[in-house]
């Protein structure tokens, strides 16, 4: 399996011609889904005893399994949060996978993980915390918040060993993503929810706080705030909640999952006040970043309590706190042993664009959604749900029911235009279905924007 032959070498050269194709390719089809067993009549049973062959498994692949996979960077894809990774990034991606670096542990990926850690550098100082705090690339958002999550609770117990049966709380506003409530499942930890879609205002935790029985005051162990919501991209009140946190002890963590690369732009910036009051911090580069996937980053105020609460013990893994293996291991920060070492290709683009250029990317972003929210006012039939904030605009289509949003998503899908997709949001105890549009791709152009309106007619 390991011999190199000629097929092999054929094939590696036919792959590279197509991995260059469609990193060059600015307009690559948008991609739609086809159903399960549309999938099997089209490309058949490809696992059999003898194989099918590269060359036809690679031929299934670009003829019918891509084409009914969305690409997320299409400039037209304004739906959910989508992505925008760098050429560069992308590249280097490959170069990470041929590499084969374990990234678990420095006596293993030491090089790698220098570079990561320079790119994780770059995004620790972002975020203003002090000195000494620092952080690990992970799979995702999803992850940052467990590995944030369990520490929290972690150092909790560490300070009171009389609760380490107790079922911890967290208190977070319903506007948190969805993989709050989530991870609160994965470690049995109740939630508290502060009845507000829009910004999570220091008033109102102080409010929850009075609220809690003093029992449950005593479970409390984290606060979760959102440093720009994916629905609509409101930055809670970083500050204020973050200054009750201090004074309370409670371990303060900003989920920034979409919101946290707007941390590059100086002029976003100040919309993070107070973000380094926290005690751990979420940013996923793969959505504001433009990383590939999968890179979403955790960092810690103080990473010591997230080593105690993460580092694995076992015989086999002896040698890797031995003090001639000595160096980060990131595999004592975050929930995950075996990992690819995905902040690379972060770290290339980085270092070989510029910090300044990400900044102009993640501004282009911003300005789009201005661009969009001036373009949805001054058409006649749409109407700004509220202020564009980051790079979500969320408008409705006056007169349309859920329905229409629906059919029109379909349509604009279908047809390979288009990939926008209709939210809910809760104003004044209603819920509505309306618009919403993300913005990361800085190739996306104001025609794009004013085309996509212009379906809605
Ligand atoms: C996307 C997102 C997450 C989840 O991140 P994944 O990378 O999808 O796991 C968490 N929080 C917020 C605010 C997000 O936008």
């Amino acid at each position: 399996m390991h011999n190199i032959d000629l097929d092999i070498m054929e094939l590696t050269l036919d792959v590279m011609k197509y991995a260059i194709g469609r990193i060059t390719n600015t307009h690559p089809p948008l991609g739609f889904p086809m159903k399960e067993d549309e999938l099997l009549a089209a490309v058949g049973e490809t696992i059999t005893p003898k194989g099918i062959g590269g060359e036809r498994a690679f031929k299934l692949f670009r003829e019918t399994l891509i084409n009914a996979s969305v690409s997320i960077d299409h400039p037209r894809h304004l739906a959910f949060v989508p992505a925008s990774p760098t050429r560069a990034a992308v590249m280097f991606d490959l170069v990470t996978s041929a590499s084969s670096v374990h990234g678990a542990f420095w006596l293993e990926g030491a090089g790698c993980i220098f570079a990561e850690n320079q790119a994780m550098k770059w995004l620790v100082a972002l975020t203003g915390l002090p000195a000494g705090a620092f952080g690990v690339f992970t799979s995702g958002g999803t992850a940052a918040n467990l590995s944030a999550m369990v520490a929290a609770r972690e150092a909790w117990r560490a300070k009171d060993p009389s609760k380490r049966s107790t079922r911890g709380l967290i208190l977070a506003a319903i506007s948190a993503h969805s993989s709050v409530r989530s991870m609160a499942k994965v470690i049995d930890a109740d939630i508290v929810s502060v009845p507000t879609e829009d910004k999570f205002e220091a008033a109102q935790l102080r409010s929850a706080l009075d609220g809690l029985s003093p029992g449950d005051r005593e479970r409390l162990f984290a606060v979760i705030a959102t440093g720009g919501t994916t629905n609509a991209g409101i930055i809670d009140d970083l500050d204020g909640i973050g200054k009750i946190c201090r004074n309370e002890g409670i371990w303060y963590h900003v989920d920034a999952a979409y919101g946290g690369g707007a941390l590059a732009s100086r002029r976003a910036r100040k919309l993070f006040h107070g973000i380094d009051l926290a005690d751990s911090i979420t940013i996923d580069p793969h959505k504001w970043l433009f990383s590939p996937y999968d890179c979403g980053a955790v960092i810690y105020r103080d990473p010591e309590l997230a080593r105690v609460a993460h580092a694995q013990e076992g015989s086999y893994l002896d040698i890797f706190s031995d003090p001639g293996a000595k160096g980060f291991n990131p595999a004592d920060y975050q929930i995950q042993l075996t990992r690819r070492v995905r902040g690379l290709p972060l770290w290339f683009s980085l270092a070989m664009h510029g910090t300044e250029r990400y900044e102009k990317a993640i501004n282009r972003g911003i300005e789009l959604a201005q661009i969009a929210g001036n373009l949805v006012r001054r058409s006649p039939h749409t109407q700004l749900v509220r202020d564009p904030s980051l790079s979500c605009v969320l408008f409705r289509r006056i007169g349309w029911t859920a329905d229409n949003y629906r059919d029109w998503t379909y349509q604009n899908h279908k047809s390979g235009y288009a990939l926008v997709a209709p939210t809910k949001v809760r104003q004044h105890a209603e819920t509505e279905t309306v618009a919403r549009f993300c913005f990361i791709s800085p190739d996306t152009t104001e025609d794009d924007i004013a085309g996509v309106l212009e379906t809605m007619k």
